[in-house]
């Protein structure tokens, strides 16, 4: 791909690339970087626009980017660099096929390209247990997204992701409401879109779309924050028709405790909170998570170093190029979570729970990085409970 090819040109204009004042902030941020990896967004910036022969580096550069935004956080100019990323690995694969070093042979990315199939039939649904009520159809749904996928996979690690889409269940159900749960739901598309393949992300959001209208939906509900930026951010860009309303599921529980008549059992734990990538950046994704943990008696909340909109993430972004730099993030992030004195690390995306559970199940770190990892929806469901004043009979269906 040549630098001067107008579409690279275009993508260097529109994210900003060509106000790059070189000031390096971005790469003194980069987690990447930071671990020792031959990668930097400084020069990748540089190279873009003064020296037109760097290919290879620049190819090589746009498959290392963990696209965490954090860079974005600090950069004086506005320069986008995660999402000229994006844009750039879905230009690169259309022309130069998909590239990128996939995790786990590529297994991951391959089950979400089979639910591209139109007449994919999926049995997807049988850890919904008799204590959850949930329907075929009706206004509102709930999005568990690979989750049952997740849980098959990454059994051997121990990594419960089933127990964030159940307790998103059982919130709604505390609330009384009876969500939509789809037998044939397909995956999000995230990793499909964030590894350049446009075109099977772009076949699974129309093939979502039809399956929650077919089931009535009006509204869905999702836990995890990848999902919630496809769905809510990304969904009617490919869609022009997608007329169903995204609300996140911390965001929903933090409206209806706000209104009163909801406090929560206590739980003694040292908690930290692991803000995952993409809920971050989002409007009220640093603090909402937060105000809801510090509502639970008892809970103590400490944070990392680097928390917050200065959070570093998980080490890995949609199954691509894990290695020993991705391993050396999340051991660093594990550290800062035992170094703030936390016996619990709470988080909202099931993937920062299996990256960093993958690194602490190294047999040679002799358990020293051992800590309990959990999902906020389970302990928000474990805890949530009606006001004794208000008297469960009493309170308003949502
Ligand atoms: S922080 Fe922004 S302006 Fe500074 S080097 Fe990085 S991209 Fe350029
Ligand atoms: S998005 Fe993250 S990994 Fe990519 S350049 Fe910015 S800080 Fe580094
Ligand atoms: S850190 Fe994540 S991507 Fe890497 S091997 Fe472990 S589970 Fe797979």
């Amino acid at each position: 791909m040549k630098l001067d090819d107008a579409r690279v040109k275009k993508l260097v204009q529109e994210n900003a690339l060509t106000l790059c004042i070189e000031c390096g902030k971005c790469s003194a941020s980069c987690p990447r970087m930071l671990t020792g990896k031959e990668y930097s967004p400084r020069i990748l910036a540089h190279k873009l626009i003064a020296e037109p022969d760097s290919e290879t580096y620049i190819e090589n550069s746009v498959w290392e980017c963990l696209t965490c935004g954090l860079c974005e956080e600090r950069c004086p100019s506005g320069v986008d660099i995660s999402k000229f990323i994006l844009e750039m690995r879905t230009l690169l694969a259309g022309t130069k096929g998909l590239k990128g070093y996939r995790s786990h042979d590529g297994a991951l990315h391959s089950w979400m390209r089979l639910m591209t199939a139109p007449e994919l039939k999926q049995d997807r649904l049988d850890w919904v247990g008799p204590e959850l009520k949930v329907a075929r159809s009706g206004p509102v749904a709930f999005f568990s997204g690979c989750a049952p996928y997740f849980d098959v996979f990454f059994a051997q690690i121990g990594v419960d992701t089933l127990a964030a889409a159940r307790a998103g269940i059982r919130l709604l159900n505390f609330l009384d409401v009876t969500p939509v749960l789809l037998e044939n739901e397909r995956c999000c598309g995230h990793d499909l879109l964030w590894t350049g393949d446009r075109e099977n992300f772009e076949a699974l959001c129309h093939l979502n779309y039809q399956e929650f209208r077919a089931a009535g939906v009006e509204e869905i509900v999702v836990a995890c924050p990848e999902c919630y930026q496809v769905l809510g951010g990304l969904m009617p860009e490919i869609v022009p028709e997608m007329d169903i309303r995204v609300t996140l599921l911390s965001d929903l529980i933090l409206r209806e405790v706000s209104k009163g008549g909801v406090s929560f059992r206590p739980l003694e734990r040292r908690v930290t909170f692991q803000d995952p990538c993409r809920l971050g950046r989002t409007p009220g994704g640093v603090e909402n998570p937060r105000t809801l943990l510090r509502r639970i008696p008892g809970l103590e909340l400490r944070e990392m170093k680097n928390s917050g909109r200065g959070a570093v993430c998980c080490g890995n972004n949609a199954f691509i190029n894990c290695d020993a730099y991705s391993k050396r993030i999340q051991i660093e992030r594990l550290k800062e979570a035992k170094a703030a004195r936390a016996d619990l690390l709470v988080t909202a995306c099931p993937k920062c729970m299996i990256h960093l559970t993958c690194a602490m199940r190294d047999p040679y770190r002799h358990g020293s990085l051992s800590i309990e990892i959990r999902d906020l929806a389970a302990i928000l469901a474990e805890h949530i409970q009606w006001s004794k004043d208000d008297g469960a009979a009493e309170h308003a269906p949502r």
